[in-house]
C-alpha cells in the first residue's frame, strides 16, 4: 500500500492537524493549499511538511499539482478532500458568485481532487479516499444554502464512488465535524458562536485533532472493511 497522502487545505485549521496526524502515523505528506502563502510557510517551517500550492476548484491545476506530488513523494493512496469555504448570505440576497464559489470548491474540488487519482489507486488495488463534509450538509443551515447543498453533495459523492471503488480496494469515506475550533469558525461573531455552543451538548467546540484521528483511522490499511461511511463528529448536536 502506498503510504503518501495528500490534504487539501492541509496547511492550517482541521486540514493542518490531519496532515501532522497522518505525518505522525507514518505517511509522507503534502499539504495543499490555495493562497494564505504566509501561513503555508509558517506550517511547514514548523512541521516539516512540504505545501503545494494550488485552487481544488480547477481541475487542470489539480492534475498538474498531483503530478508534481507524485514526481516527489511517490504515488498517491491517500487522499483527504478537507479545502472547504463559506460565502454565508440569506438566499434572497446570495449572488449567484458565492454559490458558485462555494460548489466550486466543495463540491467540484472533490471531483477535481478524486478524479485524476482514480485511476492509478484503481491500478494499484489500493486507495483511501477521505471526504471531509459538515453536519451542515446533513441537516441544512439557514444563510448556508451553498454550503449545505456542497456538503450534502459531499456525502452522495461518497456513497456512489464506495461502491465503484470497492472492488478495486478502494474505500471512500466521509466525516461530518460538528463546529469545530479553527479560523473559519472563530471568525463567526463571538455572540453568534456562544449561541453554537450552547446547542453543543457536550458544552464545547470541538479540536482540529479530533477530526484529525477519524481521518487516521480510516485512512489505515486496518479500516479497509468501512466503506461508504459517514462519521458523525459533532459533540451530540445532530444525530443523522
Ligand atoms: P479553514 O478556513 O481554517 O482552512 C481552510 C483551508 O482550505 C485552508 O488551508 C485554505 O487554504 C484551504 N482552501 C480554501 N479554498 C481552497 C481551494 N480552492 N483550493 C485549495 N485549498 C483551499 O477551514 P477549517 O479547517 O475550519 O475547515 C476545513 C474543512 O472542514 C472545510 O471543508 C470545512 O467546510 C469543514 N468543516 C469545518 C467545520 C468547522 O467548524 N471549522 C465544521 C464542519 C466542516 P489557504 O490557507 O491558502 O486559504
Amino acid at each position: 500500500m502506498s503510504k503518501v497522502a495528500i490534504v487539501t487545505g492541509g496547511s492550517r485549521g482541521i486540514g493542518a492537524a490531519i496532515s501532522v496526524g497522518l505525518r505522525d502515523a507514518g505517511y509522507k505528506v503534502a499539504a495543499n493549499y490555495a493562497g494564505n502563502d504566509e501561513a503555508a510557510a509558517k506550517f511547514k517551517a514548523e512541521t516539516g511538511i512540504p505545501v503545494y500550492k494550488w485552487s481544488v476548484a480547477d481541475y487542470d491545476a489539480c492534475a498538474a499539482g498531483i503530478a508534481k506530488v507524485e514526481a516527489d513523494l511517490g504515488p498517491v493512496g491517500v487522499l483527504v478532500n478537507n479545502a472547504g469555504i463559506t460565502r454565508d448570505a440569506m438566499f434572497h440576497k446570495m449572488t449567484r458568485e458565492q454559490w458558485n464559489e462555494v460548489i466550486g470548491t466543495n463540491l467540484n474540488g472533490v471531483f477535481n481532487m478524486t478524479h485524476p487519482l482514480w485511476g492509478g489507486m484503481r491500478e494499484r488495488k489500493f486507495g483511501r479516499v477521505v471526504t471531509i463534509s459538515s453536519i451542515n450538509g446533513q441537516k441544512g443551515q439557514m444563510g448556508q444554502a451553498n454550503y449545505s447543498a456542497s456538503k450534502a453533495g459531499d456525502i452522495g459523492f461518497t456513497k456512489a464512488l464506495a461502491q465503484e471503488g470497492a472492488r478495486a480496494g478502494i474505500t471512500v469515506n466521509v466525516i461530518c465535524p460538528g463546529y469545530i475550533a479553527t479560523d473559519m469558525v472563530m471568525a463567526v461573531p463571538e455572540k453568534v458562536r456562544e449561541a453554537i455552543v450552547a446547542q453543543i451538548p457536550v458544552g464545547r467546540l470541538g479540536e482540529p485533532q479530533e477530526i484529525a484521528r477519524c481521518v487516521v483511522f480510516l485512512a489505515s490499511e486496518e479500516a479497509g472493511f468501512i466503506t461508504g461511511s459517514t462519521i458523525t463528529a459533532n459533540g451530540g448536536q445532530y444525530f443523522a
